[in-house]
């Protein structure tokens, strides 16, 4: 499945024959502290360093172990342009080298120095590679510092974190809130970049009439590979150039006799199928109307944060029914997702699978996507400024902190809470609509994790 993708470690561990892990890169702009702040976070493990292709410097790097989690630390200090070569450009250049591989990156700013316009030129490059950033202000020794740190909230990339390399202050939030930020290590080295799809369902629904009118279309090639499980049997094929796998189709493409043994562990086969897949197609019979049935196995491709596609099949027995009223209906028996799609086929007369297959792949782009940290957490902060939680029975307000997206497919964001425990969950319901509402994802489950500032 997908997701994998992102999550890809540096090609330097290979040539190092090292553990390659995902690569957290430190940067910003020269004497700000970024080799204090590695040297901390190194601890006493060492140091190695690794030649830069495509450019004649050299660079620190050592690989992190923290709370079970292992990430390569990489310290750019040794891409610093000398004072003579064209600054700006050169800083620039720097940061999209460091960042380019990076799945977190640590934004170190001087809080003794203040705001210049070096940093203003690194953020501007931050913000538009839209990756995992915690802006880190150095040298916050004294609270004076630590007030005058909110400057750097002008960079748009979050709450300035006030920390003190040189002293180890904030140093172990900071390695949480990496830890918290990178890729699942499950996910990491997964399968290739197809999308996978899961047709679920209850029986008779069409399923299997459904493949094979997926099969059959004229765009679509097919091949057969071996599942990851014994019996399980996938199919990849390509639609409009887009590489898409159907998972565990082996239950599907076969009549008969092997089938039905196939049935018997037919939930439990679906919930396996969820598992490995990027979409749901959660296929029913559009006469008898989305059921309750048709919703429990929809949950489930909820509760795996799953993209959602309900295939209403066998529309040529509908006569003439209004396809928005139909619609409306559906809706209204999925009120907890209703950011789910909705197809309309018949499997029988081959009528409306490009169009699912489209929206297969729209939905595919959809967790695909990552927000810029500036942008999510803009939109955070009018958020909870129009609506600011409720406080608890003992009259303590929880703050959202800072958001970030550190992971796609499914999105993931994880949002940093004075008190996780005291938000409700229809707060979190609310968070969610508002994400949802400034940047889409419709078709997918989304994936909100809330961790207080110090969780023990
Ligand atoms: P599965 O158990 O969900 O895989 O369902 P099947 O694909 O075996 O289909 C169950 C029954 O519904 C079969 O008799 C199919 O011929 C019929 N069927 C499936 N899709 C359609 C459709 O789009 N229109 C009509 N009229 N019948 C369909």
């Amino acid at each position: 499945m997908r997701g994998s993708r992102t999550s890809a470690s540096a090609e330097g561990g290979a040539a190092s024959g090292l553990p390659t892990g995902p690569v957290v890169a430190i940067v910003g702009r020269p004497n700000v502290g970024k080799s204090a702040l590695f040297n901390r976070m190194l601890g006493n493990r060492t140091a190695l360093v690794e030649d830069i292709p495509g450019t004649t410097r050299d660079r620190l790097y050592g690989d992190v172990t923290w709370r079970d989690a292992q990430f390569r630390l990489v310290d750019t200090g040794g891409l610093e342009p000398e004072a003579s070569e064209g600054y700006p450009a050169l800083v620039r250049r720097q940061v999209e080298v460091a960042v380019e591989e990076a799945s977190v990156v640590l934004f170190v700013v001087d809080a003794k120095e203040g705001l210049t316009a070096a940093d203003l030129e690194v953020a501007d490059v931050l913000r538009r590679s839209g990756k995992p950033t915690l802006l880190l202000a150095n040298k916050a020794e004294t609270q004076e510092r630590r007030e005058e740190s909110l400057q750097f909230y002008e960079l748009g990339l979050g709450e300035p974190i006030p920390i003190s390399a040189h002293h180890g202050r904030g140093v172990a939030d900071v390695m949480d809130m990496v830890v918290a930020a990178l890729p699942p290590a499950a996910e990491a080295g997964a399968r290739e970049d197809a999308l996978a799809v899961a047709i679920v369902g209850r029986p008779n629904v069409g399923k299997s009439m459904l493949v094979n009118a997926i099969l059959g279309e004229e765009r679509v090639i097919v091949s057969e590979e071996p599942g990851t499980t014994r019996d399980a049997i996938d199919t990849a094929f390509e639609f409009r150039g887009e590489p898409l796998v159907l998972v565990d189709t082996a239950g599907l493409r076969r009549r008969g006799h092997i089938r039905r043994g196939v049935e018997k562990h037919a939930t439990l086969r679906a919930r396996g199928a969820l598992e490995r897949a990027d979409v749901a197609l959660v296929v029913f019979d559009a006469r008898e109307g989305f059921t309750a049935q048709d919703a429990h196995i929809a949950g489930y491709a909820i509760e795996a944060h799953r993209g959602l596609i309900l295939v209403a099949n066998k529309w040529d027995l509908m006569g003439d029914t209004s396809r928005p009223e139909f619609e409306r209906r559906v809706r209204r028996r999925l009120r907890f997702a209703p950011w789910a799609a909705l197809a309309i086929v018949s499997a029988k007369e081959s009528s409306g699978i490009g169009e699912m297959l489209a929206e297969v792949v729209r939905v595919g782009e959809e967790r695909e996507r990552r927000v810029d940290t500036g942008r999510l957490n803009s939109v955070l902060r009018q958020a909870v400024a129009e609506h600011p939680p409720p406080p608890t029975v003992r009259g303590k307000r929880p703050k959202l902190l800072y958001v970030t997206q550190p992971e796609v497919s499914p999105p993931t964001f994880v949002f940093f809470v004075s008190d996780a425990s005291a938000l409700h969950f229809s707060y979190r319901r609310y968070i969610e609509n508002v994400i949802r509402g400034a940047f889409g994802f419709e078709g997918t489950a989304l994936r909100l994790v809330f961790r207080g500032r110090r969780e023990s």
